[in-house]
Order: structure tokens, then sequence, then C-alpha cells
């Protein structure tokens, strides 16, 4: 079994712990940040019936005292009668500042819980067990929590650091497979960002412990970027690699389309495009789409570049009359590139498949 320690250095900082098999034995992990305080387990309808006996268990074994709150699983659970539910169920378990509330769950479960922990009580303890690949990868660092309103999604939030992650990889054993490709996208675009080497090892069949080194890859990749840029407004924008055409995809989808597969195609598009200007090396797409196939992941979709260049320009990424564009310039580095509104479309138009 190897184990693997990444340091979050944002806030006072925290440990995202990555270990296969660490789920049922994560009690003495707890312990140290709940003290001698009680936990809430958030979780849901799914990933309860799996997991939540387990963490029952070891928290049992600790002698800590703990509730659960389960709801039912998906993002149209992501609202605010949901979060007013599970703020409604720890004032009413009397829960105290001194208090931990757990995350045990995707990425849905991940930022209601810790919206919930950000306010109650104008903020008590929070630790994050990600059982997605999308989550261990992408929302275990950052800090960012929201909800969907009417009007859009992610709309409400706030930044709220975990004082702990707790993140073991054989929970994705029991993934549907959608789900792990929708992680899958998110990783391949830190190879894409970040590394040749982490882009060269994705292969279908990934043993535990490759699984482990690769996340943890991205959570250092992850961790160092937002260190650097805590609230989000410089260096930390690479990681919306694939996101802006990303986005577009989900929103003409009606949100049908789910995050990583959208991110997936987005990514494909803008190094297409990156390529035909001459941004990116020759060949970089191609390396980009073999991969993506590999885990079952689209390269384009059938919207046309008109609906697509509108639903981005109506994304609240979007700054004035310039976006702020992630090019590929090859595997394994990237670059940020403002550039006029006006502009998008002809990247668009040029990173569809067949323009
Ligand atoms: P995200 O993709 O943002 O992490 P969710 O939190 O909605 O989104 O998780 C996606 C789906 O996978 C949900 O239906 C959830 O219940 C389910 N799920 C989460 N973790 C597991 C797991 N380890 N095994 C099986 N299903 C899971
Ligand atoms: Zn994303």
């Amino acid at each position: 079994m190897t184990g693997k320690t990444v340091r979050v250095n944002v806030g006072k900082g925290y440990d995202v712990i990555i270990e296969n098999g660490i789920l049922n034995a994560c009690g003495k992990i707890l312990r140290e940040v709940i003290g001698n305080g009680r936990a809430a387990i958030i979780t849901d309808s799914n990933v309860s019936k799996l997991y939540l006996q387990t963490v029952f268990n070891t928290l049992k074994n600790e002698n800590i005292d703990c509730e659960s709150f389960i709801f039912e699983a998906g993002e149209q659970s992501k609202n605010i009668s949901t979060l007013s539910e599970i703020l409604e169920f720890l004032a009413e378990k009397q829960f105290v500042r001194s208090d931990t509330v757990i995350a045990l769950g995707g990425g849905v479960t991940g930022d209601m819980a810790g919206f919930a922990a950000a306010v109650y009580l104008r903020g008590i303890k929070f630790i994050q067990i990600p059982t997605t690949l999308l989550a261990a990868v992408d929302s275990s660092v950052g800090g960012k929590t929201a909800i969907d309103l009417c009007a859009g999604k992610n709309l409400a939030g706030a930044f709220k650091q975990p004082e702990a992650v707790i993140c073991d990889p054989e929970v994705f054993s029991t993934l549907p497979p959608k789900e792990f490709a929708n992680g899958m996208a998110e990783t391949i675009k830190y190879g894409v960002l970040f590394s040749e080497d982490l882009f060269d090892s994705f292969n279908n069949n990934t043993t535990p412990d490759q699984l482990c080194e690769m996340i943890e890859k991205c959570v250092s990749f992850k961790a160092r970027t937002v260190e650097h840029d805590e609230f989000d407004n410089g260096e930390r924008k690479l990681l919306n690699l694939g996101h802006t055409i990303g986005h577009a995809i989900e929103k003409c989808s009606n949100f049908t389309v789910s995050h990583g597969y959208a991110v997936a195609a987005g990514m494909a598009m803008i190094a297409r495009a990156s390529e035909a200007l001459k941004t990116a090396k020759e060949g970089t797409a191609k390396r980009i789409e073999a991969v993506l196939k590999k885990y079952s992941l689209p390269t384009d979709f059938d919207f046309t570049s008109d609906e697509l260049t509108s639903a981005a320009l109506s994304d609240k990424k979007r700054s004035g009359n310039k976006i702020t564009l992630v090019l590929p310039t090859g595997i394994g580095e990237c670059i940020l590139k403002d550039e006029p509104i006006e502009k998008l479309e002809e990247y668009i138009k040029l990173g569809k498949e067949n323009n």
C-alpha cells in the first residue's frame, strides 16, 4: 500500500491524504480534526448505501459521536432548499462551533456540505472525503463551494478550506464507467497543462497504485496553482483549460452533457484551434484526441459555432470586452491569452472537427 500526502498551503493549510483502503482506517485522522467534538456526515442516496457504514465504524472505533444527513443523489439536489435542510439538520441536532462537517461523496456533496460548513454558525470545521474521481482531482483543492440558482449553476457559494481531505481511490471501483471517464477528463487536463509524463501515463487499465500516483500529481498541480492565486484572479485561470467552450457545450445541451464530457470536447476544440493558429505545436491536438478516445470521451459535439459562441459569451467568467483563453502550446504547456471577445467565434470555428 503506497500512501501519498499533498500539503495545500492555502489559509492555515491542510493535507490531502491519498491511499488505497484508507476509508476503513481513517478514524485516527478524523479524530485529529474532530478532537472532542461531534461529526455530521453529509452524503447522498447512492454513496450512503456503499460507504456510510464504513465511515460510521471508523468513527465509532474512535468513540466519536456522529449524525448523518442523506440527500437525493444528483445535481438537481444542489439547491437552496437542500442547503436549508442541511442547516436545519445541524441546528436541530445541536451542532456547535467546535464540531465538524464531513462531506462523503462527489462534487455535489462537497459543494453543498462545504457551503453549509462555511455558513453554519458563521463557519465550522470541514473535512472532505471525495468518492468520485472528479471530486478527488478537482473540487478537493481550491475551497470553492456552491449551489445552483434558478438563474444558473454555481451562482451562490463561499470559499471554505477543509481541515483535511481523505481520498481512497478504491472507492472509484464502484463508480459507473461514465462517472469515472468524467473525472478522467479533468485528470487529462492536468497532463495537458503541466506534465507530458503524466499525460503519457494515461491508459485505460490503470492499477490502484497508478491511480494513487495520478491523483497525487493532479492534486499537487492544482494545489501549487491555487496557492499562488487563492482568490482566482490570475494563474488559476490556467485551470480553465477546455472550460470556456466546455461550459458553452453544457449550456447548449441544457446541462444534459456532464461536466467532464463537455470539458473533454472543449479541450480538443481549443487544441485544434491553437494548432490552426500556430500557437500549439503540430500534432498536439491529435495526441489529446487519442487520449480522450481511450476513455470514450468526446472530441466534439453537434452544436454549431454560432450556438457555442453565444452560449460562451453569456458566461460569468467574461470580463468586459476581453476574454482570457487557455491555449495549449504543446503537451504539458499552456499559456493564457487575452483576446477581444469577437475573436472567440474564430477559435470555436477552427476548433470544430470539420471546419
Ligand atoms: P461529481 O461528478 O461532481 O462528483 P456527483 O457528486 O453528483 O458529481 O457524483 C456523481 C454520481 O456518482 C452521483 O450519482 C453519486 O451518487 C455517484 N457516486 C459518487 N461516488 C460514488 C462511488 N464511489 N461509487 C458509486 N457511485 C458514486
Ligand atoms: Zn472543471
